[in-house]
């Protein structure tokens, strides 16, 4: 069965097309599938009876099950969900006043491999689909509206999510066809409706993809940057030896003429002892002058088995003030979902690694001419 959820609007379009429909029923089930959030296609009533009959019989709306649903006492609140061959992925929904903010995950696992991240360290088992992407969002809205949130948006009619951030499992540039046809979903007004600027996707410093983002599909941007020199960030993040810093800046740079916000935000996580010292934040504060940008400082969170610890508040406090004295916005990220392991670099789901477990010692194989 096709998974109508793997569509993105031109390529719903398309489909509709394909099968002699017109371009505004294409419109018509956009609308019921991500604005209305129907989960099945008898459910879009006011499609023609014998368009209706035929989709249902050979397409639906699929998205992966829930396996886990963990609410956390902050109200942050955690879906694990099962993407098939024993892989599972996480979707955090964190709630605030004044939004409702989607935290998504696009690969099952990650390549990358940064030293202080708890998805890095399961390895990766493969790249998510557009509908396992967008799933996400679908089921965090149906499933919220369902349980009653209370938010005041929702009683005029708006989704519970009003904000995404690609910052869930994975390098969402990575997958990079498959994240901008969800994002495209995202910021359509015929199914999400959400401002580019809502969106918002995290890279470890991809910089081809970065370009690629800016010319497809430009929604704000947050950089992880993590050290202040080559030197040390090659160790966090390993991507860092294939595009240093000079050129990520410069790709930042690039990607800010096009952007739909005038800045790019970078995420810096407190490793004790390794990236927290004044010194360090002054030669940050010196590398990044050129680069309109925010800093968002980020509590390391901790995980079984992780290598590093969390920088003490006041050196925390120290290394912001540095940089705010030397002109820049720092705030330090408010860590939500602590107890129930939420937060940034906490996402581990489940992953069936195929890239660490292959590395398979080679025996010379025994020559065939020998006799026994
Ligand atoms: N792969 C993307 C997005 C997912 S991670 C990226 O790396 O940007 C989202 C953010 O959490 C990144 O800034 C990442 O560096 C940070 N992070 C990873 N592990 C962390 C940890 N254990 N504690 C705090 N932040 C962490
Ligand atoms: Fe991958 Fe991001 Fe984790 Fe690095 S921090 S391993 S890029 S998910």
């Amino acid at each position: 069965m096709i998974n109508l959820l793997d569509f993105d609007p031109v390529a719903l379009a398309a489909f509709f097309a394909e099968r002699g429909e017109k371009p505004f029923r294409a419109r018509q089930a956009l609308r019921w599938i991500h604005r209305r959030l129907a989960d099945r296609v008898e459910a879009m009533t006011d499609l023609a009876g014998a368009t209706r009959d035929a989709l249902a019989r050979d397409a639906e709306i699929r998205v992966p099950a829930v396996v886990r649903d963990t609410v956390a006492s902050d109200g942050t609140r955690k879906w694990l969900l099962d993407v098939g061959g024993a892989n599972a992925i996480e979707a955090v929904y964190i709630p605030e006043d004044d939004r409702g903010t989607l935290c998504i995950s696009s690969q099952a696992g990650c390549a990358l491999d940064c030293a202080f991240c708890s998805t890095g360290k399961q390895g990766f088992n493969r790249n998510l689909s557009v509908g396992e992407i967008i799933g996400q969002l679908w089921l965090a809205n149906r499933t919220l509206l369902a349980d009653g949130v209370s938010a005041s948006w929702v009683e005029h009619g708006r989704h519970p999510i009003t904000n995404v951030v690609m910052m869930g499992m994975g390098e969402p540039l990575a997958n990079f066809d498959n994240v901008v046809a969800a994002m495209r979903l995202m910021l359509d007004d015929n199914a999400y409706g959400l401002s580019r600027r809502r969106v918002t996707l995290s890279t470890s410093g991809l910089v081809p993809a970065i370009d690629r983002l800016r010319d497809e599909c430009p929604v704000a941007l947050a950089v992880s940057l993590h050290a202040p020199n080559d030197a040390l960030r090659d160790t966090l993040v390993p991507i860092n030896r294939k595009y240093p810093l000079r050129e990520l800046l410069a790709a930042c740079l690039r990607y800010i003429e096009r952007a739909p916000r005038d800045f790019v935000t970078f995420e810096y996580v407190m490793l004790d002892g390794v990236n927290d010292a004044p010194k360090q934040a002054r030669q940050l504060a010196a590398l990044v002058r050129d680069v309109p940008c925010k800093f968002n400082l980020i509590p390391f969170n901790p995980f079984p088995d992780a290598e590093f610890s969390t920088s003490p508040r006041v050196r925390i406090l120290a290394f912001q003030k540095v940089l705010q004295e030397a002109g820049f916005v720092a705030t330090v990220r408010k860590t939500r979902g602590d107890d129930i392991d939420a937060a940034c670099g906490q996402l581990a789901g489940r992953v069936q690694d195929k890239t660490r477990r292959h590395v398979v010692r080679i025996r010379p194989a025994r020559p065939a001419s020998i006799p026994h």
